[in-house]
């Protein structure tokens, strides 16, 4: 089978392509020639996958998943959430956003956060989401190398260590969009 991920990230597509197994041929925004920027401007995480899923499976008319995340901080009341990617600004750094984040929070006790993913699923006639929540900490400062966006601040329930200093197939098991892909292979095995 044969699905476009509605993604240009190629981090995210390295990830979700060791999760979906060699019975499904994933097919990236570039590889059916979409290189706009999709716009997400909808209000919640479930809004915004839904948009970009729908976009491709209208504008390109391949069955398309898609999937959005956000970042939510207990004592932020939940910020920077679906703000996540543009959190210091427009320019999406993913360092500026650290940075801004761990600013925030260096008056902060609680420093409770869970990631949130959303995907959501566009085939004809059949819209579907499936959510993943992470659990954890951020931590005080940036350590690791690995993964991307805010994985060297995000300290998982359960482990000594950020995202950004695990493997991959660890992270892909315990995070948010690995249980959110779970959730969604599950469902392609049973329909
Ligand atoms: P998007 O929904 O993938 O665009 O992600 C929204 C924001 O969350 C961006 O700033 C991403 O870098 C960040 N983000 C998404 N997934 C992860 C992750 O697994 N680890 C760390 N940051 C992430």
């Amino acid at each position: 089978m044969k699905l476009v991920f509605a993604t240009h990230n190629l981090n995210k597509l390295k990830e979700v392509q060791s999760l979906v197994g060699k019975d499904i041929e994933l097919l990236s925004l570039t590889d059916i020639g979409c290189t706009e920027d999709i716009l997400e401007d909808a209000a919640t995480i479930e809004g915004n996958a839904l948009l970009k899923a729908n976009y491709v499976k209208d504008t390109y008319g391949y069955d398309c998943f898609a999937d959005d995340t956000g970042l939510e901080v207990k004592s932020l009341n939940g910020a920077p959430g679906v703000f996540s990617a543009r959190y210091a600004g427009e320019q999406k750094s993913a360092t500026d956003n650290m940075n801004k984040l761990l600013i925030k929070l260096a008056t902060h006790q609680d420093r409770t956060a869970r990631f949130k993913t959303v995907i959501a699923f566009a085939k004809a006639g059949n819209k579907q989401t499936f959510t993943g929540i992470c659990n954890g900490q951020i931590s005080k400062e940036k350590i690791g190398d690995g993964g991307f966006g805010y994985d060297p601040i995000f300290l998982p329930d359960g482990y000594d260590a950020t995202f950004a200093q695990m493997a991959m197939p660890l992270k892909s098991k315990i995070s948010h969009r690995g249980k959110a892909m779970q959730k969604f292979l599950d469902f392609l095995s049973e329909h």
